[in-house]
């Protein structure tokens, strides 16, 4: 017997090898999907009616800072530099593993409700994070976010902590969590630390998240120190294979592109937060003309200032339209595969296909809405007119975290209250610190 069949939902199944189903089924056991088909003969303990709306996979935050949710809207509007180094590191700084623990539970929650089922995150307080991560059952591959500008003996202690929280995490929660290294920017950090993570990393078997030319500075920053940038300076350390998810990647050359393209990184587009801070735009478009494996990612609360991945698809699709003036840009298909499969792919899971043999994270997205009323084509509503709030029902590894717009996993209104008096404590703190 299945522990889940979904029924009744039009089946976007994001395989190239099937097409979606007008009307079908999807089968769960044990964490796996064990059947997309038109019907099935099976039962099962729990029986899901998806009528009226389009069960697909999860989808996959390739880049966030899960418990920056408690800075929603605190320092919005500013200049990236004034914003990081005046507002964001200070607030930071008073961050307590508990806070972290409760912005989290916070961030898991909104994603849980947005249909995000998987996410790749790099903070500080780890142990917090993985802890509300486990509770809250979804998936996530985490990383200690770390940074020594330049001092060795900082550079060793942060490698330390980076490499106890990799070894002690990698593969809790029923494998839900994996680990990764987390070196913050090749700006923040020195040439000698980031070739240890690499041999850290290899010998761990993990891989490498970082944020990789977001700002026009570090591009300066590294041609002056280096006399290259730094896709050329991470390529001749030996740093770019596709075990590295690279964030952001704005500033790049042709050449850096091609360089991507053949170690195979992978990249995180984050469109919103990148329009937010004025970092420039991503060239997307020519990375995936040359194969490159291209995802999407929120980035932090801060800076975005929700997790909604529907939001994102919309505003990579248009943003890369309006950049090359040309509306055939990122069609709304590519864009899905970006948040589903590329994502499962950067990850290195199983899963953002609904397939026979993936993992179990699938969501049902309604659309009995006016807004999503009629239907000519479900890519398009998915992308141009949904949203988070569409998103009926969620299920992480065969687990049903939310049905019908209930989650069941965490109590919702407990989780907001904590996060309020969290805030209440820190900001305070921050407002002295800032005008010292
Ligand atoms: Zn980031």
């Amino acid at each position: 017997m299945a522990d889940i069949i979904i029924k009744n939902g039009y089946i976007l199944t994001m395989n190239p090898a099937q097409d979606d189903i007008k009307q079908g089924v999807v089968v769960i056991k044990d964490g796996i999907i064990t059947r997309v088909a038109e019907s099935t003969d099976e039962t099962a303990d729990t029986i899901i009616d998806a009528k009226g709306g389009v069960v697909m996979p999860g989808l996959v935050n390739t880049h966030t800072h899960a418990g920056m949710t408690l800075f929603r809207g605190y320092a919005d509007d500013l200049a990236l530099s004034d914003w990081l180094e005046n507002h964001i590191w200070p607030a930071e700084a008073q961050l307590t593993g508990n806070d972290l623990y409760i912005g989290t539970k916070l961030a898991c929650l909104e994603m849980i409700r947005s249909g995000t089922t998987a996410f790749v995150d790099m903070y500080i307080h780890m142990d917090s994070v993985a802890r509300a991560v486990e509770e809250s059952g979804m998936r996530a591959a985490l990383s200690y976010g770390m940074i020594d500008l330049g001092d060795h003996e900082r550079g060793m202690s942060e490698l330390k902590e980076g490499r106890r929280f990799v070894r002690e995490w990698n593969g809790r929660a029923d494998g839900r969590i994996t680990t990764m290294y987390g070196p913050h920017a090749p700006h923040t950090c020195s040439r000698d630390l980031l070739g240890l993570v690499k041999e850290y990393a290899i010998d761990d078997n993990v891989k490498i998240h970082i944020h990789i030319l977001e700002t026009e500075a570090e591009l300066n920053e590294m041609k002056k120190m280096f006399g290259m940038c730094s896709v050329n300076m991470l390529d001749e350390l030996g740093f770019l294979d596709n075990d590295v998810i690279a964030a952001h990647c704005i500033w790049l050359s042709d050449g850096d592109m091609d360089i991507l393209n053949k170690c195979g990184v992978n990249v995180s587009h984050n469109p919103v937060s990148n329009m937010k801070l004025a970092s420039g735009i991503s060239p997307v478009p020519k990375m995936l003309a040359r194969g490159v494996n291209v995802s999407l990612g929120t980035d932090g609360c801060a800076s975005n200032n929700n997790l909604d991945m529907f939001g994102e698809m919309k505003t990579a699709a248009l943003l890369h339209k309006v950049d090359t003036s040309d509306p055939t840009t990122l069609p709304a298909r590519q864009v899905l595969e970006m948040a589903t499969v590329n994502g499962a792919r950067a990850m290195g899971t199983n899963s953002g296909m609904l397939k026979l043999g993936c993992m179990a994270d699938v969501i049902i997205v309604d659309m009995d809405r006016p807004h999503l009323t009629p239907v000519y084509n479900v890519a398009s509503h998915l992308v141009y007119s949904a949203s988070g709030g569409d998103v009926r029902t969620t299920i992480v590894d065969g687990k049903v975290l939310m049905d019908d717009y209930r989650v069941l996993v965490m109590d919702e209104q407990k989780v907001m209250d904590e996060a309020r008096s969290a805030t209440e404590k820190i900001l305070p703190t921050v407002g002295l610190t800032r005008t010292t």
